[in-house]
C-alpha cells in the first residue's frame, strides 16, 4: 500500500510557479503597452487573456493541485489575470480616444478647397424675359424679327421720320462708328428692325423685335449705355388705335397678371401719329393709389413705354401704301419691365454677369 504523496510539491507545477506567472504577467503587460492600435490590442487580448493564452492554460492546472496548494496558486493566477484585464481596459480607452481624434482630423472638410462639382448654369434673366415676351406675341400670331445692332444711320433715324435736326441724332445720345462719313451707328432703338421688315416684305406684317440698343448714357443705378427693348409693329388693312390698346392690355395682363390693364397719355414720337405714353396698372396695389405702395410710389400706374399709330410718312419711306394700309407700333424697355416686375432698385446687376444673381430668377441647365 502506498502512503500519501508527501513528496509532491505543488509549487513545482511549472506553469504555476511564482516566477512563471510573473513572467506571463510581464509579457502580457508589455504587449498591451506596445499595442499601437485597436486591431493590435484585439490580437494581444487573444494571445494573453484568451482561452488558449498561457495564463488561461495555467489556470486549468490549479484543479490538479492538492487542496492546500490551490489557494496560493489561485490567488497568484487571479491577481495576474486581474492586472492583465485592467491593463487591457485602460489601453482600450486610450486607443479609442486616439482613434477618434485621428478620425476627426482625417475627416475634416476643408470648405476652402476647390470643388470638382459643376454648378448648373443660370440663364440670364433678361434672356428669359425676352423669350417670355416673344412667346406671348408668337401665341398671338406674331413673328419674332431680329436685326443688326450696328445699323445704317438712315434706317435708325431717317426711315423712322427722325429728321437730321432731331435731338436724338446729336453726339450726346448716339454712338457713331468711325469714320463718321460712313453714317453707321450702334442702333439707339429696335425700330430699324421694323423699317427693315417693311422694306423687305409686304403687309400684313405682325412682328415683335426684342433686342439690345445703345445710347451714350452714364452707367448708374437707373441708366446703362446698353439696354434692352422690345418693339412691336403691325401693318395691315384697317388697323386702328383700338387694336393697339387691346393688344397692349393683353400683353400687360399676360406679363403682370390678370386684370392688369394699360392707359394711354398723349405724347409725341416722330414715327407715330397719334402717339401715346403707355402706363401699366400697378400690379402690386392694383391701381388703388395707396401711398404705401413702393412699386408705383402711390401713383397706381407705372410708366411702361411708348406707342402710337404708324406715321404715314414712315410707311411711305418704307414702301408701304398709306392709302391701303395702316399700322401701330409700340416699344418698352425689357430691363425696366423686369426691374419693376421684381422690385429691383438697381439695374447694374443685370449687366454684371454674376451667376448668383441670375440663378435667383430661375436656373436651367
Ligand atoms: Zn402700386
Amino acid at each position: 500500500m502506498s502512503g500519501p504523496n508527501t513528496d509532491y510539491d505543488p509549487v513545482e507545477v511549472t506553469p504555476l510557479k511564482a516566477d512563471q506567472v510573473e513572467a506571463m504577467r510581464e509579457a502580457a503587460l508589455a504587449a498591451i503597452a506596445a499595442a499601437p492600435d485597436l486591431d493590435a490590442l484585439k490580437q494581444v487580448r487573444i494571445d494573453h487573456a484568451g482561452d488558449r493564452s498561457p495564463i488561461a492554460l495555467a489556470n486549468r492546472e490549479i484543479g490538479a493541485l492538492p487542496p492546500q496548494a490551490r489557494k496560493d496558486a489561485g490567488q497568484r493566477i487571479g491577481q495576474a489575470r486581474g492586472a492583465i484585464n485592467q491593463a487591457l481596459a485602460a489601453r482600450q480607452v486610450v486607443l479609442e480616444a486616439e482613434h477618434e481624434e485621428r478620425m476627426l482630423a482625417e475627416e475634416t472638410v476643408d470648405v476652402s478647397l476647390p470643388t470638382t462639382r459643376r454648378r448648373p448654369g443660370g440663364r440670364h434673366p433678361i434672356t428669359l424675359q425676352s423669350e417670355l415676351i416673344a412667346d406671348l406675341f408668337v401665341a398671338m400670331g406674331y413673328e419674332v424679327a431680329e436685326g443688326p445692332v450696328v445699323e445704317a444711320e438712315w434706317l435708325n433715324f431717317d426711315a423712322l421720320n427722325l429728321g437730321p435736326d432731331h435731338p436724338a441724332r446729336t453726339m450726346q445720345d448716339t454712338f457713331w462708328t468711325e469714320p463718321a462719313d460712313h453714317h453707321v451707328v450702334l442702333r439707339t432703338q429696335t425700330s430699324p428692325v421694323q423699317a427693315r421688315t417693311m422694306l423687305t416684305r409686304k403687309p400684313p406684317i405682325y412682328v415683335v423685335c426684342p433686342g439690345r440698343v445703345f445710347r451714350t448714357d452714364e452707367y448708374d443705378a437707373t441708366h446703362s449705355p446698353m439696354f434692352h427693348q422690345v418693339e412691336g409693329l403691325v401693318v395691315d388693312e384697317g388697323i386702328t388705335m383700338a387694336h393697339l390698346k387691346g393688344t397692349l392690355d393683353h400683353f400687360a395682363s399676360q406679363l403682370f397678371g390678370d386684370g392688369i390693364t394699360t392707359r394711354f397719355r398723349p405724347s409725341y414720337f416722330p414715327f407715330t401719329e397719334p402717339s401715346a405714353e403707355v402706363d401699366v396698372k400697378c400690379f402690386v396695389c392694383r391701381g388703388v393709389e395707396s401711398d404705401a405702395c413702393r412699386t408705383c410710389r402711390g401713383e397706381g400706374w407705372i410708366e411702361w413705354g411708348g406707342c402710337g399709330v404708324v406715321n404715314p410718312r414712315v410707311l411711305v419711306a418704307c414702301g408701304v401704301d398709306p392709302e391701303v394700309y395702316s399700322g401701330f407700333a409700340f416699344g418698352m424697355g425689357i430691363d425696366r419691365s423686369f426691374m419693376f416686375r421684381h422690385n429691383l432698385e438697381d439695374l447694374r446687376p443685370l449687366f454684371e454677369g454674376d451667376v448668383r444673381f441670375s440663378s435667383a430668377f430661375g436656373t436651367e441647365i
